[in-house]
This record gives structure tokens, C-alpha cells and sequence, in this order.
């Protein structure tokens, strides 16, 4: 495959919402990478919105500046709203949502909508990017963006120079360390973290009555080798290729002599 003529066209998003400081890190890689981006993302925190739609509620769209929009729905609207309306007319060659704060790594794959927002980027035919940087577990609450800001750009370059194949998302997640103390990149699969890390919060109302939180444990789970949490655990930018098509193959296998 030949590289994209310049200029790229890069299309933003995320789902910590257009004020996100993540999001102003995203602008400062994409222009790294072009003077054509774009950032259409949702209005307020989406985090946990997985691959959600509004279907029950009409889109707003606020326009911040020539080339920045928020919208008030998910991170999968506000890609279709960029690619299927405010871009039309010239489509993006290029979809990166992030940078998430916070990892993005084994089964949140299934609950993020950071990584939903790439996910529609390929179903709309774009390569699409999800870029989160981890933080937490060395017990600091902020966010090293410089690490995500000072490896990303090249990292996306050579991502671009790969043959992509059709129904690709590219998972990327930075580790909780100082730019110049990341140990390399990792091409991983998809980890799992140990059961029981998200309970129910019990809490009570001045009422007296109950409600209650979603509690998630943040400790590290005991990551097998060659996964995204193992990467990312020692200090390595972890790369995973994920696929839209969930068809479990071996499984598929079993059930069809089953059914037979
Ligand atoms: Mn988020």
C-alpha cells in the first residue's frame, strides 16, 4: 500500500469529553502528523459508553472553533456525525480517539468507548487509532500526558506505514512512566484481569435509603506474557491489533459438530 497523499486528513475523538486534557494532547500529536484535523468529539464524559448510539435522543452539535465540534451524544455518534456529515465532502484518511485517561487494556476493550470510537472509524472504512495512557499504579493521581505526547506521534507513523488489514483497530496504551523511562513498544493480545476487581458500592441517601456506585478495585492483576497488561505492567507501550469480527473460530468449530 502507498502511504496517503498529503495532507492527511485526521479526524479526533474520545470519550472523556471535548474539555478532556487528554483530548488537547491528541491535538498536539495529530499536528505533528498534519495541519488538517479535525476534532469532533462528545459533549460530556462518555467513559464506559462502550460502542453505544443515541437512538431516543436528537444529536446537538456545538461548534468551538473552524475545525472543532462537540457533541452531545457518544464517542460512536460523534464519529458518524464528523464522518458522515461535518467531513463529507472530503472524508478522513485517519481516525484516533484518546488519549483516554487511563488504560484501555483487556476487557475494558468491551466497555470502552475510546476504543468504540475506533471501532466505528474502521466500520465507516477509516483506519482508526484508540490511544490511552495508564496511570494509578505507582500510587501518583496525575496523568503523565508527556508520555503519550512524546511517543505517539512517531509510534502512529509507523503504525500507517504497515499494511492494514480490513476491520483492523489499533489498541495502543502508554504505561505510567516518564517519557524517557518507557522500556519500547509491544505488539500484544488482549489480556485478562483477575475476576472480582468491580463490585457494587452500597451507599445510603440522607433518607436512609440506598443507592449505590459501581467500585472498581485498581490493583494489577496477575497478567499472562505477551499481554497488553503485562506490556504496560513493565513499562512498554503495548500495541494490540484488535478485530470488529467476534466470531470465536475454535468455538464455531465445537458447536457446528454439536449441531450437526
Ligand atoms: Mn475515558
Amino acid at each position: 500500500m502507498s502511504p496517503s497523499p498529503a495532507p492527511m486528513r485526521i479526524l479526533l475523538t474520545n470519550d472523556d469529553g471535548i474539555d478532556a486534557p487528554g483530548l488537547h494532547a491528541l491535538r498536539e500529536i495529530a499536528a505533528q502528523l498534519s495541519d488538517d484535523v479535525w476534532v469532533v468529539a462528545p459533549e460530556t464524559n462518555q467513559s464506559g459508553a462502550s460502542h453505544s448510539l443515541s437512538m431516543h435522543e436528537p444529536l446537538r452539535l456545538r461548534r468551538l472553533d473552524e475545525r472543532a465540534f462537540a457533541v452531545r451524544g457518544t464517542p460512536t455518534d460523534s464519529v458518524i456525525m464528523g464522518v458522515r456529515h461535518i467531513l463529507k465532502d472530503k472524508l478522513p484518511d485517519l481516525v484516533l480517539s484518546g488519549v483516554n485517561r487511563g488504560a484501555n487494556m483487556a476487557e475494558d476493550v468491551t466497555y470502552s468507548g475510546t476504543i468504540a470510537g475506533a471501532f466505528e472509524g474502521t466500520i465507516l472504512g477509516i483506519r482508526s487509532i484508540a490511544l490511552s495512557q495508564a496511570f494509578g499504579f505507582s500510587g501518583g493521581k496525575t496523568v503523565r500526558w508527556q508520555t503519550a505526547l512524546a511517543h505517539a506521534p512517531g509510534l502512529i507513523r509507523r503504525l500507517l506505514a504497515t499494511e492494514w488489514m480490513p476491520s483492523c483497530v489499533m489498541n495502543v496504551n502508554f504505561p505510567d512512566r516518564d517519557a524517557d523511562d518507557v522500556e519500547g513498544t509491544l505488539v500484544t493480545v488482549q489480556g485478562r484481569r483477575d475476576p472480582g476487581l468491580l463490585q457494587i458500592e452500597e451507599r445510603h441517601d440522607t433518607w436512609g435509603n440506598p443507592y449505590y456506585w459501581l467500585a472498581f478495585e485498581r490493583r494489577r492483576s496477575s497478567a499472562a506474557e505477551g499481554t497488553d497488561l503485562a506490556a504496560v505492567y513493565a513499562g512498554h507501550i503495548s500495541v494490540t491489533p484488535l478485530f470488529l469480527d467476534l466470531t470465536y473460530q475454535a468455538m464455531r468449530e465445537k458447536v457446528s459438530r454439536t449441531l450437526a
